[in-house]
């Protein structure tokens, strides 16, 4: 896994081969998989380990490093934004990808899509993990913040946190692709006779019943509007987001 990441954390880019830096596999999502299996692994350093890991403490913190940390953890989200939407339209272009590999029998874009798939719903996976990881550090100070501070630290952290279940859902919309082709939405291994989790990686195989046509065949049509709809939202709460943050940051920095 470390030599499939390059050596280096998946978040911070630290690179392993560096005597101060020690890698670990950090377990992404639900895992009902198989523990050990790579394609639910990731690699990330002890510090990323750590930021992921910790149960924040309520604590109080002065104004400046609370706007610093506000203001890394919208750069780390709106960062995630885009690798989420280029990871939406990659799994909607996957039924088209299929079906020309079918035709012209060659698998090399069908192998090159299923390996961006795999690498980039790991790494969106992991970032969502790191805001959300953040987001709980900055939620652990309201409670001793300025009382000024307070409400438009509330105010910024329901936005955040609007925007954080919008982006799951579209990562989530996005599997459903790969699982109604008959892949594992996790390790795209092809999954045969309606199993419940994956025979290659272990994972529970999600649920399509809600994207069948009477015939039971995959509104793909439907779901992809859907995830178009739900980066609109996403969008749309970006802005009340940003004018939270700057509200905010107003307030930290005067
Ligand atoms: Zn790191
Ligand atoms: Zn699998």
């Amino acid at each position: 896994m470390f030599d499939r990441d390059d050596r280096r954390c998946r978040h911070c880019a630290a690179d392993g081969d560096d005597e101060s830096v020690t890698l670990r596999a950090y377990p992404l999502g639900d895992e009902s998989a198989n523990d050990a299996h790579e394609s639910s692994l990731v690699t990330v350093c002890d510090d990323c380990y750590a930021t992921l890991e910790s149960v924040p403490e309520p604590t109080s913190m002065a104004n400046d490093d609370l706007f610093r940390l506000v203001r890394d953890t919208t750069g780390v989200q709106s960062a995630t934004i885009s690798d989420i939407a280029a990871f939406a339209s990659l799994a909607t272009s996957l039924p088209d990808t299929l079906a020309s590999a079918v035709d012209d029998g060659t698998d090399v874009d069908l192998d090159e899509s299923i390996d961006e798939y795999r690498h980039t719903r790991r790494d969106v996976s992991l970032a969502l993990d790191i805001v959300d990881a953040r987001l709980e550090r900055i939620a652990a100070l309201e409670s001793a913040a300025d009382p000024d501070v307070q409400s438009s630290l509330a105010a910024f952290s329901d936005a955040a946190a609007d925007l954080q279940s919008s982006l799951r859902r579209v990562v989530e919309l996005g599997e459903t692709v790969a699982t109604g082709l008959d892949r594992c939405h996790g390790c795209f291994a092809a999954l045969e006779d309606d199993p419940d989790a994956c025979p290659t990686c272990g994972l529970a195989v999600r649920e399509t019943a809600d994207w069948r046509t009477d015939d039971g065949t995959l509104a793909f049509d439907r779901l992809f509007e859907t995830i178009n709809e739900t980066l609109q939202e996403a969008s749309t709460t970006t802005e009340t987001l940003t004018d939270r943050t700057m509200t905010l940051a107003e307030q930290l920095t005067a």
